[in-house]
């Protein structure tokens, strides 16, 4: 029984039961007027029918700030690990993409355990979007729905959720569930209605091509003016890098003892739109021009991470980068947009 209905009430007593157990519960609730992931301690706080949250779940993986070691001097150093066993409660699909493209890409190359033991630790409960926030264009990127990256997916059909539990870790979550029953044919026909809905209509921000044309799209518009023109009123503040669920880069300091006797290694997250992101040793900056930054975060996304990850556009179409930038010159699809145009009107001269 991998697909099974849950009524309301009853999935409330199924909360509640998490929440008393021995794992790190962690969900979306309000905060002010938006929502958020946090540690939830009650599910009456839970709400599945938020329209973004203001960070991504990113920040229970990756968090913002973590030591990676610490160390004594001349040469013992201990590494530090989260243990902490987590259930990541209401991630909408396009943030279990976005995790899906993390654990693409830390755990090649250069295997990252900090990462990695945290991810292994977690067991994600998706669940389809019930409310389209203003700039979502998760339709448009193919991201509106799921079909894998989860443990369990819950999908609201009004009286009660759709439980499909999709990995072992899923189905022993599960397990003795109170009220939970097959899902029927009409049950199972709602949450497709749910899913063909979603995949229309969660796109406030219509991408004119193909995501799978980003790559040669950007190819051929290195020296394409929106660049500068954008960058002009850019603040270099970096909400949309520290926003967005599929940006990754992080910093790494050391902290030393004033005595030099030991001390801690950290990291940090770093948005490639801040100024000081691509400066190096003897302070060379290699990206010092906002238009070069500007560039940057949009090739990223669409032409140099997809190379890394299977062709998959690193934008899964949130539309928090929108929402969180200023000036308003953040939207990629605008971007994009303006260069398919330019694009097709060059070839059909
Ligand atoms: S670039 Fe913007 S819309 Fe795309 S995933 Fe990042 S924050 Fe979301
Ligand atoms: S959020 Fe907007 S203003 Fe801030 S760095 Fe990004 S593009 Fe520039």
């Amino acid at each position: 029984m991998n697909v099974s209905k849950l009524s309301k009430e009853d999935f409330k007593s199924f909360v509640s039961g998490l929440i008393e157990s021995e794992q790190t519960v962690v969900g979306v609730q309000t905060k002010g007027e938006r929502f958020a992931f946090g540690p939830l301690t009650s599910a009456d706080d839970l709400r599945l029918d938020y329209d973004v949250t203001i960070l991504p779940p990113k920040k229970y993986l990756l968090p913002q700030t973590e030591t990676l070691l610490t160390y004594e001097l001349p040469c013992q150093y201990k590494s530090q690990f989260d243990d902490r066993q987590m259930i990541l409660l209401g991630a909408h699909p396009y943030d279990v993409v976005a995790i899906s493209q993390m654990d693409m890409l830390f755990s090649q190359d250069e295997y990252d355990n900090h990462y990695m033991k945290r991810r292994n630790n977690t067991t994600i409960i998706a669940c389809d979007v019930v409310t389209p926030s203003q700039n979502v264009f998760a339709s448009s990127m193919g991201t509106a729905t799921v079909k894998d990256g989860y443990d369990i997916l819950l999908t609201d059909i009004g009286d009660a959720y759709v439980v499909d539990a999709a990995t072992e870790k899923g189905k022993a979550l599960l397990q003795g569930v109170a009220g939970i029953a097959q899902a029927s044919p009409d049950d199972l026909a709602a949450r497709q209605a749910v899913w063909d809905k979603n995949a229309v209509e969660l796109n406030k921000h219509p991408l004119a091509c193909k995501p799978s044309d980003l790559p040669e799209l950007l190819e051929k518009s290195y020296d394409h003016p929106v660049w500068e023109e954008k960058a002009q009123v850019c603040f270099s503040c970096g909400s949309c890098n520290t926003t967005c669920p599929t940006c990754y880069c992080f910093d790494v300091q050391d902290d030393v003892e004033w005595d030099l006797s030991g001390g801690r290694r950290r990291r940090a997250w770093d948005g490639c739109l801040l100024t000081n992101f691509a400066t190096v040793a003897g302070d060379h900056n290699f990206r010092k021009a906002r238009a070069d930054r500007f560039r940057h975060r949009l090739y990223r996304k669409g032409k140099y991470v997809p190379s890394k990850i299977g062709g998959q556009i690193a934008c899964v179409g949130c539309g928090r980068c929108i929402t969180a930038c200023i000036p308003d010159i953040a939207n990629p699809v605008a971007i994009y947009n303006t260069l398919a145009e330019e694009v097709a009107s060059v070839s059909s001269k």
